[in-house]
C-alpha cells in the first residue's frame, strides 16, 4: 500500500500454531519467503530484485498453465520517470566569484533544466501566508528576479511562533517555496539552511536521489550552501536578516544584487525506468473478473519510508509479498476448479510510487475493460489479528456485502465490510473506471513501510483464511449473472480530501507523464466543487486562478490558498481546445 498515513498502535506479535501446515498455507509460505528475501533488494523500482520476482510470478503463472495476455508474454512492460541525472554544467556565477557542485550549490530533484541571469533578490523564508497574517512577498517585486530564501519557516523552535513552532507547516516544503516563487513570476529559486537552526557541522548539500519520481516544477531551483552565499555576496549579511524575521515575525525581503547580474544554471535531465505489470488469464466468457496485487516496494528505503534507520532493505513482506502469494493460490485454485467467467490475475508493479502499474492496465487493459465485473486487490493480507479482517470497498456495489458474508461462512473472520472504492492501493484505478472493487486488507501495524515488514512476522495460518475468502468471493461473484450493480460515491477519499481547507474534488492520474505539463485528471468526484464547474477525467488543468499549474504540487499549493466558498477560474485543455470555467470551492463533506 502507498503512503497511507496511519495511527500505529504498538501490537505485540505472537502466534502459537498447533495445527500442521495445509498445502495452501505452505506454498503461501514459499511465495512470500522468496518475494521477500534479502535477494529481492525489496522490490524497489529500478532493482535487478524487482525483476526477478517478476519472473518468480511469471514462472508460477506458466506452471499452473495461465494464458499470456500480451502476445504470448505475462509481462506488460512500460517506461516510469524515475529519478535525475546531474550535468556537468550546474553553476551560479556572480562577477568573479562562482561556485559549482563541488564548491557548494546542487540542483533540487524537482528543478527544471536551464539558464538565467538575473538579479537575485532575498524573499525571507519565501513564504505567502495570509493566515499568519505574513508575506515575504508583500511590496517586493521578483518578477524575472531569482529569489533567495531560506529553509523552514520563521520561529522553527518556537512553539509561540505564529506559524505551528516546533511542527512545520505545508509552507516551509521546498515545493511550496518553489510554487510560490513561480507564482510571484520569479524566474529561478535558490534556497539556503539558515544559520540561526543550522548544526555546526560542515554543510553538505544532498545529491538529488536516483529513486524518486521528481516532478519538474517549472523553474530552476537550486540549494547553496551558507559559505558559498558568503563568498558570491560578501556584503550580504543572512544571520542578521534572520535573526530580525525570527525575532518580531515581520519579513526583512531585500534586494541583494542592485546592478550585478547573476547567472545560474541548473544541468540536469529526468530518467526514465522499464518497468512491468505480470498477468495472467484464466480463460472463460467474455466477462471478467480481476484479483490483482501490487509486487513492488520500497527497494531501500525510497520516498514513503518510514524507517527511523535510512538505506536499509525493505523486504516488504506484508506489504505486498502477502497479496501476491495469495494471488498465485487463487489461481491454482480457480484452475483445478474453473468458474465461467474470464479470472485476469494481475500483480502490479510501481504501486508505491503512486498506484502507476493499474493506471497502467487499466489504460492498456488487454480485454474488454467494460466487461470487468469486479476488481479484487489484495494488499497486506498477511497480518490478520485476534481474527479481525477489513474488506473495503463494499459499498462499490449494492450486491458486495452479501456475497462476503457468504463467502466468510466457513470461514469465520471477523470481517468488517465497508467503504467507497477509493483508497490508496491499485483497486482505486479500476474504481475510477466505473469498476466494482474489492480491497482486502489485515490491517495497520508498526511495521508498515519499515525495513522491519518481515517474513517472520507473517501469520500464515489467518493468510491461508483469508485467501480463501477471497477465492469464495470470486465464486460468489460468479453466482450472478448479471452484472453487479456499480455505486459511485460522493464521499472523498479517506485521506486528503480533509486536509485543505476548500474543497474541489478533482481526482488527479497519478500515472500521468511526466513530461506533460500540468494536471492530468482520470475525473472528479460526484458532488463536488469540480464536477460542477464541468471538469471531467481526461482535462488537463494547467492553471488555477493566478496559480500555473505546471504538476500536481501546484495544485496542492493552489488549494491552500483558498477557503470553502472562495471562487477561481479554472482553465484545462480538452482535446486540445482551451477551456475556462468558475470554479465555487466547497467544505470537505463530512
Ligand atoms: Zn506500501
Amino acid at each position: 500500500m502507498r503512503k497511507f498515513q496511519f495511527l500505529l498502535t504498538f501490537i505485540a506479535v505472537c502466534m502459537v500454531s498447533t495445527a500442521l501446515a495445509s498445502p495452501l498455507e505452505s506454498n503461501l509460505k514459499k511465495h512470500v519467503k522468496f518475494l521477500a528475501d534479502d535477494k529481492q533488494e525489496g522490490r524497489g523500482i529500478g532493482t535487478k530484485g524487482l525483476d526477478e520476482s517478476a519472473q518468480y510470478i511469471a514462472d508460477r503463472f506458466q506452471e499452473l498453465g495461465l494464458q499470456p495476455p500480451f502476445g504470448g508474454s505475462y509481462f506488460q512492460p512500460f517506461e516510469m520517470g524515475w529519478g535525475v541525472q546531474l550535468g556537468p554544467n550546474n553553476r551560479v556565477q556572480s562577477g568573479d566569484t562562482g561556485a559549482d557542485t563541488s564548491s557548494g550549490i546542487m540542483p533540487i530533484g524537482f528543478s527544471s533544466a536551464g539558464t538565467v541571469t538575473a538579479p537575485v533578490v532575498f524573499v525571507g523564508y519565501g513564504i505567502t501566508a495570509p493566515e499568519f497574517n505574513y508575506d515575504d512577498f508583500a511590496d517586493m517585486h521578483v518578477d524575472s528576479a531569482i529569489i533567495l530564501c531560506l529553509t523552514g519557516e520563521p520561529g522553527e523552535f518556537d512553539s509561540s511562533s505564529v506559524f505551528e513552532g516546533v511542527n512545520y507547516t505545508a509552507h516551509a516544503t521546498l515545493r511550496s517555496k518553489a510554487s510560490n516563487a513561480k507564482l510571484k513570476n520569479a524566474v529561478a529559486m535558490l534556497v539556503v539552511e539558515g544559520p540561526l537552526y543550522a548544526g555546526t557541522g560542515v554543510e553538505e548539500l544532498a545529491v538529488p536521489r536516483a529513486d524518486e519520481p521528481y516532478l519538474d516544477c517549472g523553474i530552476p531551483a537550486l540549494r547553496i550552501t551558507r559559505e558559498a552565499l558568503a563568498r558570491l555576496f560578501p556584503e550580504f549579511e543572512l544571520e542578521k536578516l534572520q535573526r530580525s524575521i525570527d525575532s518580531n515575525t515581520q519579513p526583512r525581503s531585500m534586494q541583494i544584487t542592485d546592478s550585478v547580474n547573476v547567472t545560474l544554471t541548473a544541468d540536469l535531465t529526468r530518467e526514465t525506468v522499464a518497468v512491468k505489470n505480470v498477468v495472467g488469464l484464466i480463460p472463460g466468457n467474455d466477462t471478467v473478473i480481476v484479483v490483482g496485487a501490487h509486487y513492488d516496494h520500497l527497494g531501500f528505503g525510497q520516498s514513503g519510508s518510514l524507517d527511523p534507520h535510512p538505506g536499509k532493505i525493505h523486504n516488504g513482506a506484508d506489504d505486498n509479498a502477502s497479496g501476491v502469494a495469495s494471488v498465485i493460490e487463487i489461481a491454482r485454485d480457480l484452475m483445478s476448479r474453473p468458474i465461467p467467467e474470464t479470472v485476469m490475475l494481475a500483480t502490479f508493479t510501481a504501486e508505491e510510487t503512486g498506484l502507476g502499474g493499474s493506471s497502467h492496465l487499466v489504460k492498456n487493459f488487454p480485454l474488454r475493460l467494460d466487461l470487468v465485473r469486479a476488481m479484487i486487490n489484495l494488499d497486506m493480507v498477511g497480518r490478520v489479528k485476534d481474527n479481525q479482517f477489513s474488506v473495503l470497498g463494499c459499498k462499490s456495489a449494492d450486491e458486495f456485502s452479501g456475497i462476503i458474508e457468504d463467502a466468510n461462512q466457513s470461514i469465520g473472520l471477523n470481517v468488517t465490510c465497508k467503504g467507497d472504492g477509493y483508497g490508496p492501493s491499485d483497486h482505486m484505478n479500476f474504481y475510477l473506471a466505473d469498476r466494482p472493487v474489492l480491497f482486502f486488507f489485515s490491517g495497520a501495524h508498526e511495521d508498515y513501510h519499515r525495513s522491519t515488514d518481515d517474513y517472520k512476522r507473517i501469520n500464515f495460518d489467518d493468510m491461508a483464511r483469508v485467501t480463501r475468502l477471497a477465492e469464495n468471493t470470486v465464486r460468489g461473484i460468479s453466482k450472478f449473472s448479471a452484472p453487479l450493480t456499480f455505486v459511485k460515491s460522493s464521499e472523498p477519499p479517506p485521506q486528503g480530501g480533509g486536509r485543505f481547507r476548500a474543497w474541489f474534488g478533482s481526482i488527479p492520474d497519478y500515472s500521468q507523464a511526466d513530461t506533460l505539463i500540468g494536471v492530468l485528471l482520470s475525473g472528479v468526484r460526484s458532488g463536488s466543487p469540480a464536477e460542477s464547474a464541468g471538469l471531467t477525467g481526461g482535462d488537463l488543468m494547467v492553471q488555477m486562478g493566478k496559480v500555473k499549474l505546471n504538476n500536481i504540487y501546484d495544485l496542492v499549493f493552489a488549494l491552500r490558498t483558498y477557503a470553502p466558498g472562495d471562487s477561481a477560474d479554472v482553465h484545462y485543455l480538452r482535446k486540445g481546445a482551451e477551456r475556462s470555467s468558475v470554479c465555487v470551492f466547497g467544505s470537505p463533506p463530512k
